[in-house]
């Protein structure tokens, strides 16, 4: 049995069919810039890279090419059910879901603490329903990991009614990221599923670190949204709260547009003046631009102080595991963040450092105990994995 993976966002649509046993997939594509003239769908199907222009296509064009794909390319008969990808499930799920009609309600009743992800993790629900009628459909949610954390970690210290009235807390997000990598790090350590102080950093153009003991999540660095925390492309991570007073009274913005600037035109991107992608600024400092190296030294620093302070939640450190685009490949980012936190006992080995890219998995430090492992992270085959189990189940 296949399963059909989605990930639908605002203006994007990724999608793949994965056999959740071997991990195999079969088909991956993602409908890009939709609603504007350069929509197109682009998959790769046996190695092979194609592309369709989509012309100005809606959601639900651009996911009625991508099934008509499936079943041009015969995979519609071997699909067991759809597994969504779903941002803000709140303090309502904390496991994945078979998607009922109270469900989606649910997912509704969380879009104001999710309004940019929510609504369209919700049409992708209503089209997939609608296209592929005798599918079950799964909710797999970026935040249920971090339901186990417990209070000290999940409280704001503000008025403590705001989160009965306005369910004001941190949540967390990358969950299926941190669930999967600190999983696959207790297989390298040899650990129970019940076992180990792991510390997981996701660093791709969203940027999270979660503290995972003895298999549950007890702090992240991700709160009510995935602004808070690690410096990350666009987004700033944690500034002073009164940053937004302060800049709406200078320039006379409003605070949403702020916020806005905040999420859009901050961190890696606003530093460096020049990109938010890691690869562009690795080169750029290399050849001198200054900004370009103090965006890496802000983007290093903040990491390391975040990833020691989440270490109180462990009370010990097993392994540190990098994963996401910038995780898994970038050997300069893993060298300077292992120096800061040499005083943890993460003794780096650069020779394992420089091999361990482009999908490839392993140990980079001399030390065993603590340890720094690098793990290719797999959400689709965990929101797969998840959804074969719950449409088995049921
Ligand atoms: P997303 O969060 O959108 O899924 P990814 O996990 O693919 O993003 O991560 C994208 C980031 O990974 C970009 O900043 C990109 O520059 C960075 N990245 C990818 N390959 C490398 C590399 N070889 N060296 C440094 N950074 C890399």
């Amino acid at each position: 049995m296949n399963i059909l993976v989605l990930n639908c966002g605002s203006s994007s649509a990724k999608f793949a069919v994965l056999d959740p046993q071997t991990g195999l997939e079969h088909l991956t594509g993602i409908a890009q810039r939709i609603g504007s003239p350069e929509a197109s769908l682009d998959w790769n199907h046996g190695g092979t890279k194609h592309s369709k222009p989509l012309h100005g296509a809606d959601h639900g064009q651009a996911l009625r090419e991508a099934v008509a794909l499936l079943r041009a390319l015969g995979l519609e008969e071997s699909l067991g059910g759809v597994g969504h990808r779903v941002v803000h499930g709140g303090s309502l799920f904390s496991a994945s879901t078979l998607i009922t009609p109270e469900v989606v309600a649910q997912v509704q009743a969380c879009i104001p603490l999710g309004p940019l992800h929510n609504p369209p993790n919700l049409l992708g629900i209503a089209l997939a329903g609608e296209l592929l009628p005798h599918l079950p459909q799964v909710a797999v949610f970026d935040t249920a990991f971090h339901q186990t954390m417990p209070p000290r970690a999940y409280l704001y210290p503000v008025p403590l009614e705001w989160l009965e009235q306005h369910a004001v807390r941190r949540y967390g997000f990358h969950g299926t990221s941190h669930r999967y990598v600190s999983a696959k790090a207790q297989e390298m350590l040899n650990l129970a599923a019940n076992e180990g102080c792991i510390l997981t950093a996701h660093l791709g153009n969203g940027c999270s670190a979660t503290a995972v003991k003895n298999g549950q999540s007890v702090d992240t660095t991700m709160g009510l949204t995935p602004l808070e925390g690690l410096v990350m492309g666009t987004r700033s991570g944690s500034v002073d709260p009164a940053l937004i007073g302060h800049m709406t009274r200078a320039t006379g913005l409003s605070a949403d547009a702020v916020l806005d600037l905040l999420n859009k035109k901050s961190g890696l991107l606003g530093l460096s003046g020049l990109s938010n992608d890691m690869r562009a600024l690795e080169q750029a400092a290399d050849q001198g631009h200054q900004r370009a190296q103090i965006a890496l030294e802000v983007f290093c620093y903040v990491l390391a102080r975040q990833l020691a302070g989440l270490v109180v939640g462990l009370g010990r450190l097993d392994a540190l595991v990098f994963t996401g685009g910038i995780g898994e490949n970038s050997v300069l980012i893993r060298q300077k963040v292992l120096h800061l936190l040499g005083f943890l006992g993460l003794e780096l080995d650069d020779q394992a450092n420089a091999q361990a890219v482009r999908g490839r998995a392993g140990r980079i430090t001399h030390s065993l105990r603590p340890q720094a492992l690098v793990v290719p992270t797999k959400e689709e085959l965990m929101i797969a994995a998840d959804t074969a189990l719950l449409v088995q189940a049921s």
